[in-house]
C-alpha cells in the first residue's frame, strides 16, 4: 500500500487536480493507493476514485463518539456513509498539537472497526528516544496500549504506520536497516499476541520523509509493505513514482 497524507495542505480545486494527475500517471496501480485528504475533500475525492477498486480515500481524523454535541468533529457513520474507507489515527501531528494519547486513540480505533472503516493507526518514537536506544520500548507500548484490546479478526482490518517523528518532514529518512528493524519488531509483537496468520498479512507501512529516490529500497525490506507519505504525496510525479517503486 501507498498512503498520501495530505495534512493540511490543499484546497478543493488543487486536491481535486493532484487525484487527477496521480490517477492519469498511474491508471492501474499494482497495489492499494490511498489519498488521505482534507475533510472538506473527502466526498469529492471519493466521488473521484469510485470504480477504481485500487484507489481509495481515507480521513485524516475522526472523532471518538457516535455523535452529538462535539462542534467540528467527524463521526465514523459518516465517514462511511461518504463512502470512505479508511481513517489516519494516532498520527504524532495529532499526538503533539491535539494531545492524542494512547488511551484515546485505541477509544477511535475501536469506534472505527466497528462502523467497518479500517484505522491506519501510526506508531513512532521521537528523537531524544531514539537516541537514548528506547524506540522498541516506546513503540512497543504505542503498539500495545492502542491495539491490545482488539480481536484478531479486528485486526486484520488495521493497517500500522511506523512514523519514527524525527523523519517525518525533515529529509532524514530512518535507515532501511532501522525501518526493517523496527517493523519485524511490531510484526513480532503482533504474532505474539494475535497469530501468524493476522501477522504476516498485516500492512506495516513506513512513513518519514519517503521520496522517489528512497521509496523502492525502503519497499524492498521484507517487513516494509509500502509507505505513508507525507511532502512527495502532494506532487502527482514524486507520488506516482513512490506507487511504481512497490514490486
Ligand atoms: P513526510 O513524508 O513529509 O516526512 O511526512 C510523513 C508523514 O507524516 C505522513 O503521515
Amino acid at each position: 500500500m501507498v498512503a498520501g497524507n495530505w495534512k493540511m495542505n490543499t484546497t478543493p480545486t488543487e486536491g481535486k487536480a493532484l487525484v487527477k494527475a496521480v490517477m492519469d500517471k498511474v491508471p492501474n496501480p499494482s497495489t492499494k493507493v490511498v489519498f488521505g485528504v482534507p475533510a472538506i475533500q473527502l466526498m469529492e475525492i471519493q466521488e473521484l476514485v469510485k470504480g477504481h477498486p485500487n484507489y481509495a480515500v481515507a480521513a485524516q481524523n475522526m472523532h471518538q463518539e457516535e455523535s452529538g454535541a462535539y462542534t467540528g468533529e467527524l463521526s465514523a457513520a459518516m465517514l462511511v456513509d461518504a463512502g470512505i474507507e479508511y481513517v489516519i489515527l494516532g498520527h504524532s501531528e495529532r499526538r503533539d498539537y491535539a494531545g492524542e494519547d494512547d488511551d484515546l486513540i485505541n477509544l477511535k480505533i475501536n469506534q472505527a472497526l466497528k462502523h467497518g472503516l479500517k484505522p491506519i493507526y501510526c506508531c513512532g518514537e521521537k528523537l531524544d528516544i531514539r537516541q537514548a536506544g528506547n524506540q522498541e520500548v516506546v513503540v512497543g507500548r504505542q503498539i500495545e496500549q492502542a491495539l491490545s484490546s482488539l480481536e484478531a479478526d479486528q485486526l486484520s482490518q488495521v493497517v500500522i504506520a511506523y512514523e519514527p517523528v524525527w523523519a517525518i518532514g525533515t529529509g532524514v529518512t530512518a535507515s532501511n536497516e532501522q525501518a526493517q528493524q523496527m517493523h519485524a519488531n511490531i510484526r513480532r509483537m503482533i504474532t505474539n499476541q494475535f497469530g501468524s496468520e493476522v501477522a504476516n498479512n498485516l500492512t506495516i507501512l513506513y512513513g518519514g520523509s519517503v521520496k522517489p529516490n528512497n521509496a523502492a529500497e525502503l519497499f524492498a525490506e521484507p517487513d516494509v509493505d509500502g509507505g505513508l507519505v507525507g511532502g512527495a504525496s502532494l506532487d502527482a510525479d514524486s507520488f506516482a513514482a513512490i506507487i511504481n517503486a512497490v514490486r
